[in-house]
């Protein structure tokens, strides 16, 4: 029996993972097979090295809550998974140091009580933003009609006013999907948010309901956030042993067909295709190669996917001279309309203890690059770098010194944005598929890594109770 995987990111490893689990379980040995496109595995999770030490490229730390059921300790799917790879005593948590958003050339933190930015409390702002006087009115009527879905700008807009959205929501929502909070669907984004907006009559209601739950489910004195020491490519590392899957890189697949009851896929070159038959199929890659791969065997699965569109991102990495003072933050974020191409910053140094070099070099990301406006990575490396060290200069009020070392990674393709209906789209899309194939990954089911495992895990399960019945 062989389920292959498509797709090496977090999502079809931890789908490969959860194979071999209930494989072991059932005393079957099948083959899983992983095949990835790309040189190495891992997708969004890569390590890379500046000045001499690691450094994110990409994703950089995750929710300990989230994803699949809690355990014993509150920890979510992807916490998890770095347990059972033998992460646990890698793991490290932030400092306590705030973010802050640059507003009028001044940075302000972040004030507490909101729900990625959407506060609880209007007139706890701190003046950062201007609420509306009398937006967010009772008018007998839950916010959103049960199971209608809504942009969160537009709800938020119509709740709190222009202000509300412009210099907190968009920012911290941008910060996650590169997004604008116009164009991002509340029910796939703030689905806590979405829970209760569902009920409750006004948006201060319903925000204080989902915070309120969020600290329910919290165990006391955990962490929020959590990463790997030396880096998340040590988590993919570890996965892909706990699968003991084949694990095929530099191949993409190309087509999906049929062969008799048994899936074909084509992979590698047009020129010298390869085809590799399988029982099951996981299908954990982004929207468009997964919307090509449905194209003849279930259609309308690739109708629903197909017009998920995705946000580019560049994110330039800076190894500051030992001594560079920057201000005691995590970083912070920069909303679209006060005239920065920089649209957030990570002062890795001051966030993460675990990656403070002994020599005192400060490493600071800032990430670039908005949906629907590519214009600034067009640019070459050198010029990101001057960019990022002119406009961070400008938002932390001295100049930089001359970095060690710098990193530019770019991520075309990077960030789904998640249109109101999204997860209607993805209910469909699954309700299409033919028995034997499952969707995972941030395509359908959200970005944050502990949701991208549950995703791959539940794929899993499903090719795997597909198989149980047509392979007993
Ligand atoms: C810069 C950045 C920072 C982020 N930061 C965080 C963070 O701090 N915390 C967090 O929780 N989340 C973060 N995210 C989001 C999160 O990392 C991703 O949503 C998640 O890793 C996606 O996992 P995935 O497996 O679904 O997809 P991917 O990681 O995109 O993996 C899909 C894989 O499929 C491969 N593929 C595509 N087409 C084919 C094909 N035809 N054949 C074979 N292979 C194919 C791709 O090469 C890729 O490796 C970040 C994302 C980015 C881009």
């Amino acid at each position: 029996m062989r389920i292959v995987v498509v797709g090496g990111g977090i999502a079809g490893l931890a789908a490969a993972a959860r194979v071999r689990a209930l494989a072991d379980e059932a005393g079957a040995r099948p083959e899983i097979v992983v095949i990835e496109q790309a040189n190495v595995v891992g997708g969004k999770l890569r390590t890379g090295c500046i000045a001499g030490g690691p450094v994110e490229l990409g994703a950089e730390a995750f929710l300990t809550g989230a994803g699949g059921t809690p355990d014993a300790w509150g920890e979510g799917s992807a916490s998890q998974l770095a347990r059972r790879v033998g992460l646990s005593e890698a793991l490290r948590h932030p400092s306590t140091a705030r973010a802050a958003i640059a507003v009028g050339g001044q940075l302000r933190p972040v004030p507490a009580g909101t729900l990625v930015g959407v506060p609880a409390d209007v007139s706890a702002l701190d003046g950062l933003a201007r609420p509306s006087a009398d937006g967010d009115h009772d008018g007998g009527r839950p916010l959103v009609e049960p199971g209608a879905d809504v942009a969160v700008g537009q709800l938020v807009r119509a709740r709190y006013g222009h202000e509300v959205v412009d210099r907190l929501v968009d920012p911290m929502l941008g910060g996650v999907y590169a997004g604008s909070a116009d164009e991002l669907s509340l029910a796939a984004t703030m689905p806590a948010l979405y829970a209760r907006a569902q009920t409750a009559r006004t948006l201060r209601d319903a925000v204080a309901a989902a915070l309120a739950d969020g600290a329910a489910r919290r165990v006391p004195g955990q962490p929020i956030f959590t990463t790997v020491e030396g880096g998340l490519s040590r988590l993919v590392e570890g996965v892909v042993s706990l699968a003991r899957a084949t694990v095929r890189t530099g191949l993409p697949v190309r087509e999906l067909g049929r062969a008799g009851d048994r899936w074909r896929l084509t992979v590698g070159a047009t020129r010298d295709p390869e085809y590799l038959d399988a029982d099951a199929v996981v299908l954990a890659v982004p929207a468009k190669p997964a919307a090509r791969l449905l194209e003849t065997v279930a259609p309308k699965a690739a109708d629903a996917l197909g017009g998920l569109d995705y946000a580019s991102i560049a994110l330039v990495s800076l190894a500051l001279p030992a001594g560079t003072p920057l201000p005691d933050l995590s970083g912070f974020l920069v909303p679209a309309d006060q005239g920065y191409a920089v649209k957030a910053a990570t002062f890795f140094s001051t966030k993460w203890a675990h990656l403070r070099r002994p020599d005192g070099t400060v490493l600071v990301r800032a990430s670039l690059g908005r949906y629907g406006d590519t214009a600034v990575l067009q640019a070459t490396d050198e010029d990101l770098v001057a960019l990022v060290r002119e406009e961070l200069a400008d938002l932390v009020g001295h100049t930089l010194p001359e970095p060690v070392d710098t990193l530019v990674a770019r991520w075309g393709g990077a960030l789904p944005q998640y249109a109101p209906g999204h997860l209607d789209r993805v209910a469909s899309a699954r309700e299409a598929l033919p028995v034997g194939l499952a969707l995972a990954g941030a395509a359908v089911d959200g970005v944050g890594i502990p949701v991208c495992v549950t995703s791959g895990e539940a794929a899993a399960e499903q090719v795997w109770a597909d198989l149980a019945e047509s392979r007993p």
